[in-house]
């Protein structure tokens, strides 16, 4: 909030470009985006929306227009520069609304983007832990959600709606667990719930040939793993069995080495000292963690930061953070 405030402030008295030509940062600003459109009314989880459509064309016209905009292959380059102003533009999941709505919209601007996609979900399409945890939450008839053994109290549903903090509640609650227990959870939530239809989610994910098509326009496909666990709460060999499968199916379909790659969730817990030794086995350049920050030569190659961009941030918000990235996307020290 005292961001946005500060953003504000700085776009009315005009200061902000002033301010940035004087403190022009060395680094690369890394913007990390999940899906655009409209998911105010979607069964799923909403805040996986990161912009609508018209707030990401005009988020990209400021990059094209202002910004040297990037793919992760000239991030070396542009940490070794002393010029420019370099953003790079980031997708996780693969949702197919980045081919539908953000890809065009890239093309459109000129400019490249970078998509982490987990393989799994392009194979053989389903519903992603998260959007089944807020679609059962949602589709629920109950008011209170018995979670006996996992949550220290029953979860209040409230009256229907959005029941956002509630899916928040339990997707906080999954995240923390071990492979083998999440899967238990998600069990025992889909029991618990009263649901027993199946969401429809056809043209929910991209498939290989938009892939191709994407990675002919300039586009650039990382990896995402296969069926988004958080990799830290797996064992080592679970990990790398993961990642190594991701990097094969990128491979077979797309002839394209799995050089990048983004950590599912992307927390600074979400992935250990096994995972950085099986992206080195598999010779993985940059890893792309999510919790904030302003990538430098000084950056780690395997933690390399990315900051959010959610639906709270406005227009004067983006602005500032792409130009004062060091004011305004520094990392979280906790
Ligand atoms: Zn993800």
């Amino acid at each position: 909030m005292k961001s946005r405030i500060v953003a504000k402030a700085l776009a009315l008295t005009g200061t902000r470009g002033l301010v940035a030509s004087l403190t022009r940062p060395d680094g690369v600003l890394i913007l990390n985006y999940h899906r655009i459109g409209d998911g105010g009314d979607s069964p799923f989880d909403r805040e996986l929306w990161s912009a609508s459509a018209e707030a990401f064309d005009e988020q990209v016209a400021f990059l094209a227009s202002h910004c040297d905009v990037i793919s992760p292959a000239d991030i070396p380059a542009a940490l070794a520069s002393r010029r420019g102003r370099h953003v790079a533009i980031t997708f996780d999941d693969g949702y197919r609304d980045n081919y539908e709505i953000a890809y065009p919209i890239l093309r459109r601007h000129g400019v490249p983007g970078t998509f982490f996609v987990a393989t799994g979900f392009i194979d053989k399409p389903r519903i992603p832990w998260w959007d089944e945890i807020a679609h059962l939450v949602r589709a629920s008839p109950l008011r209170r959600l018995d979670a006996a053994g996992w949550l220290d109290e029953p979860l209040d549903l409230g009256p229907g709606g959005d029941r956002t903090p509630a899916i928040r509640t339990l997707l906080k609650a999954y995240k923390r667990l071990p492979s083998a227990e999440s899967a238990r959870f998600l069990a025992h939530i889909r029991g618990a719930s009263g649901v027993d239809d199946d969401p429809a989610f056809d043209r929910y994910w991209m498939d290989w040939d938009m892939l191709r098509e994407m990675r002919d326009h300039g586009m650039t496909i990382g990896g995402h793993t296969v069926s988004h666990p958080v990799l830290s709460r797996l064992s080592a060999d679970e990990q790398c069995d993961e990642l190594t499968t991701c990097a094969m199916r990128l491979r077979e379909e797309l002839h394209t080495p799995m050089d990048f790659f983004a950590y599912p969730v992307g927390a600074r817990d979400a992935f250990d000292a096994n995972t950085r030794a099986c992206l080195a086995d598999l010779g993985v350049r940059y890893a792309f963690s999510y919790y904030g920050g302003f990538a430098t030569r000084d950056s780690d190659r395997y933690d390399m930061p990315r900051v959010a961009i959610e639906t709270h941030v406005d227009t004067d918000l983006f602005r500032a953070m792409v130009q004062l990235p060091h004011v305004f996307c520094r990392r979280p020290y906790t």
